[in-house]
């Protein structure tokens, strides 16, 4: 299996260390042919070189698009020397073997990175560099083929110690070499899909380094390890751990749903801050400050936040600190926080705090994946959000500026509510969220049923669903759940609309006395 070089290709646009490796195969008494700056090249350096011209019989061609795209190159490279049928059309078509070829392509990546034009990225694509590796590399039997100039050192290696490569050094040279034209095809796809806007193509497959080992999945009896993107978008991905025990397979999940929905409501404009349990909230709230907004989010329902995951929208002070502490938490997570918060925290050996350096931006694109059994499902985000001008009103009363809103947070925190997702909420605070039910009217009844047991713990006399809107992440297929919401006293529903029954659900939302808006929009979350 191991074979000598007589004749070797050599066409490069990086033309480092190319005379060094051009003097040692010249002197290990290879024949070297080259391509036009790679032979004046090598022919400067005062070697001898034959020109693919004088073999092909044709000059370069086309700015260089066509220079060894020709049967003598390719057949040179294909021949199975050992086929009696391949090497009598060798010898018919007076084709001679070329046992090695040295290959640098021309710089795509580089002339994208450095934000060269349209046509100039064109002109950069490699069509025959590609074609003569590929071919080399189907080859490698007889072909070493190479492309880089560390590949070659390796060849010129067992060359100096026989005169022949041997299998395993080609088989690895191969393999080498496909990779390098697959990342090449798909740099220039990627940047062609980014020329096209909107019609780019999704992306097709997840990659990312090893991060962390987890101590198990979902469950114990699962293993599990997170990895994390290239470039991963500011969120948990990017968080830094400043306390607290090794987080779990459930606390990232959590926290990414916790930071992803918070970051729906600008820092700028007030405090937010979300209590997340099983990847739901269990309490939203805005707020003056951290502080007003958890004591907010938390009177949603304190019985479910305990060991819940807390993320803010804003650096974390010690008044909110001071708070959060109260009750057993198992994340937070902020993007920065003050020395005396942290502080605060470390009397909470357990408590992990996270840091994110920043916020998600809610409107960022990107994809999502799903795994199915035997393969994965892919979507762009939901970077769905609606102002007061998305909203048509559909009843005959016309919402308060206040209902207005209160529809549109508690919209925009069902977004983030598992389906089937039911939200009251009344000046910035969730009063009761009913997730994740198999019908519309038990979510309903639940959420109905969290804004009664929050007043009670609250020792306030209504519920807190009196006088709230009531968001439903996808239509009412009936009148009932939106019967159900105006029951429990919500005076404003916000909903998709787009069912059959929408009349029959518009009239009873009349006949509550209700108003209720239609999105447009549907945010299901499964
Ligand atoms: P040189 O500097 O020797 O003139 O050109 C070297 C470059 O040409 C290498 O990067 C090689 O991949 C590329 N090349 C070789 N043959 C062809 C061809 O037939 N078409 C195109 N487009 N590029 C080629």
């Amino acid at each position: 299996d191991r074979v000598p070089v007589r004749r070797a290709l050599i066409s490069v646009s990086d033309k480092t260390g190319l005379v060094e490796a051009a003097r040692a195969l010249a002197e290990g008494g290879v024949e070297l042919v080259s391509t036009g700056g790679t032979r004046a090249a090598i022919a400067a350096a005062g070697l001898a070189v034959k020109d693919v011209s004088d073999l092909t019989g044709f000059p370069e061609m086309m700015d260089g698009r066509v220079k060894t795209l020709h049967p003598v190159v390719h057949g040179g490279l294909l021949g199975v020397r050992d086929a009696p049928a391949h090497a009598a059309a060798m010898a018919e078509h007076g084709i001679g073997g070329i046992d090695l070829v040295y290959v640098n392509l021309y710089p795509f990546e580089k002339t994208v990175a450095a934000g060269g034009d349209f046509a100039s990225a064109i002109e950069n694509i490699d069509i025959g560099g590609p074609a003569m590796i590929r071919s080399a590399a189907k080859n490698h039997g007889y072909v070493a083929v190479c492309t880089e100039v560390e590949d070659l050192q390796a060849v010129l290696a067992e060359l100096a110690a026989g005169g022949t490569t041997s299998l395993a050094l080609r088989k690895t040279l191969a393999a080498r070499a496909y990779a390098r034209t697959a990342a090449y095809d798909a740099a220039i796809s990627t940047w062609f899909a980014s020329q096209l806007g909107e019609a780019a193509p999704k992306r097709r497959s997840l990659s990312g380094r090893l991060a962390q080992t987890l101590r198990y999945g979902e469950n114990p009896h699962q293993a599990a390890a997170f990895y994390v993107e290239e470039a991963p978008r500011t969120g948990v991905a990017t968080a830094r751990q400043v306390q607290g025990k090794a987080l779990s397979y459930n606390n990232i999940a959590d926290t990414d749903a916790a930071i992803e929905l918070v970051a729906e409501f600008d820092p700028q404009a007030s405090a937010a801050v979300a209590i997340i349990k099983h990847a739901n909230p269990c309490g939203v709230a805005l707020g003056a400050d951290l502080k007003t907004a958890y004591a907010r989010a938390l009177q949603c329902d304190p019985v479910s936040a305990f060991g819940g995951i807390v993320a803010v929208n804003r650096r974390l002070d010690a008044a909110a600190a001071r708070e959060i502490i109260k009750i057993f938490t198992e994340v937070v997570v902020a993007p920065e926080a003050d020395e005396d918060a942290i502080a605060l925290f470390a009397k909470k050996k357990d408590l992990r705090l996270l840091l994110t350096g920043g916020m998600p931006d809610p409107l960022a694109p990107g994809d999502l994946f799903k795994q199915v059994a035997g393969g994965f499902l892919v979507q762009g985000r939901d970077t769905s959000r609606l102002t007061a001008a998305d909203l048509k009103i559909v009843t005959r009363r016309q919402p308060t500026p206040q209902e207005v809103q209160d529809m549109l947070f508690a919209f925009t925190v069902a977004k983030h509510v598992k389906s089937n997702a039911i939200v009251f909420a009344r000046d910035g605070q969730t009063a009761g969220i009913g997730a994740g039910q198999m019908n519309r009217r038990d979510s309903a009844r639940i959420a109905a049923l969290r804004a009664g047991e929050a007043a009670e713990q609250a020792g306030l006399p209504e519920s807190l669903a009196k006088g709230s809107a009531c968001a439903s992440e996808a239509f009412f297929p009936f009148a009932d759940g939106l019967i159900q919401a105006a029951d429990a006293g919500a005076t404003a529903i916000i909903q998709p609309g787009g069912s059959i029954r929408d009349e029959e659900v518009i009239a009873a939302a009349d006949a509550a006395g209700v108003t209720m808006a239609f999105t447009g929009v549907r945010v299901f979350r499964h």
